[in-house]
């Protein structure tokens, strides 16, 4: 991209069926990139033992969170897996203020919040190879309880049934080609004209 097209940081948004391998491709394609940054989410799921607070999630109580919503701090919210979890307006700043580009990783009732609010976003659904496969990846991960994991399979199903309201899908079987799949999605992406609209005006108005 020449010097003379600045452009707006672009607001991308992940989802994909729990154990599909979002959180993986994301920490693989930010550390390639360091002009995207994560917007760390509030939850009140409790941390996993690798987790870190502010970090993977800010980790809150439920009346922290009520507090939360009751202050309209949240640009969307939703119950997912039995926990509340929601992207707030001040995490959206914090990034969009230093121009660069967000990568929300959220749930298809977010993607859906967050595609209404800003329909200029890059939306991409994370496709596993097969049900069973997710399954089994969830197991090796060994961070779920079997409980979870079926409550997580359950709900996989119908996360899976929207991946049509998405831009792009990408299909995670093998990890390397998933990862050079979304850099190169949002290689376009950035491209697209609306994200250089002074730049077309300097142009036309050129002597
Ligand atoms: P999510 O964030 O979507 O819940 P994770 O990124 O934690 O999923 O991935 C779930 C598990 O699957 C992890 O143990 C991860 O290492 C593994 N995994 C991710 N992508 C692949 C892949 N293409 N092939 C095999 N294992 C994968
Ligand atoms: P996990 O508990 O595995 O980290 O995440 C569970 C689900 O919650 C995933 O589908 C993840 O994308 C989604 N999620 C994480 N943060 C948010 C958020 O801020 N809003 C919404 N709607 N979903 C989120």
């Amino acid at each position: 991209m020449s010097k003379g097209a600045a452009r707006k940081g672009i607001l991308v948004i992940i989802s994909a069926a729990s154990g599909a391998g979002k959180s993986t491709i994301i920490k693989r394609v930010m550390a390639d990139d360091p002009n995207c940054v994560f917007a760390v989410s509030h939850t009140t799921r409790p941390p996993r033992p690798n987790e870190v607070d502010g970090k993977d999630y800010y980790f809150i109580n439920d009346q922290d969170f009520d507090d939360m919503v009751k202050a309209d701090a949240f640009a969307e919210w939703a119950v997912v897996h039995g926990n509340r979890y929601g992207t707030s307006f001040a995490e959206i700043e914090r990034i969009t203020a230093q121009e660069n580009d967000v990568i929300f990783e959220i749930d298809f009732q977010g993607g859906r919040a967050l595609m209404r609010r800003f329909p200029e976003a890059a939306t991409i659904f994370l496709l596993p190879p097969s049900l069973a496969e997710v399954k089994q990846r969830l197991i090796d991960r060994g961070t779920d309880t079997d409980e979870v994991i079926a409550r997580r399979m359950e709900q996989a199903r119908i996360e899976i049934a929207t991946a049509g309201e998405y831009r792009y899908l990408v299909f995670n079987d093998d990890l390397d080609e998933a990862v050079a799949e979304v850099q190169a999605i949002l290689r376009a992406e950035r491209l697209r004209s609306i994200r250089f609209p002074d730049k077309i005006r300097e142009l036309v108005a050129e002597p």
